[in-house]
């Protein structure tokens, strides 16, 4: 059984994939890993606290990178705006949304 909400569930995710594949063709160590510290500087935005990355910088599958992809997702849904291709362009929209 589809419930209403289903069809969206599945454009986001596979929106969510396109951008995580889009992000490692520019990084092979994900680009909010402070190599230096540990640090995760996603963290903050997306949980409202700091904290060190456990993944050694692995983004694929984590969830404070797809927390962050969701956050975009839902505001250029909420805003009725075109969904971007290339992370890059999140990259630089995110800086002004969140
Ligand atoms: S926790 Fe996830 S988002 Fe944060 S630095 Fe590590 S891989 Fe990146």
């Amino acid at each position: 059984m589809s419930h209403p909400g289903e069809e969206q569930d599945n454009v986001k995710a596979k929106w969510i994939e396109k951008m995580v594949k889009s992000a490692k063709r520019y990084h092979k160590l994900c680009p909010y890993y402070d190599k230096r510290t540990g640090q995760c500087l996603l963290m903050v935005t997306v949980e409202g606290r700091t904290g060190k990355c456990d993944r050694e910088g692995r983004f694929d599958g984590c969830p404070v990178f797809t927390k962050f992809l969701e956050k975009m997702y839902e505001y250029y849904r909420s805003r009725k705006k075109v969904l971007p291709n290339d992370f890059q362009d999140v990259v630089q929209q995110a800086y002004f949304v969140l």
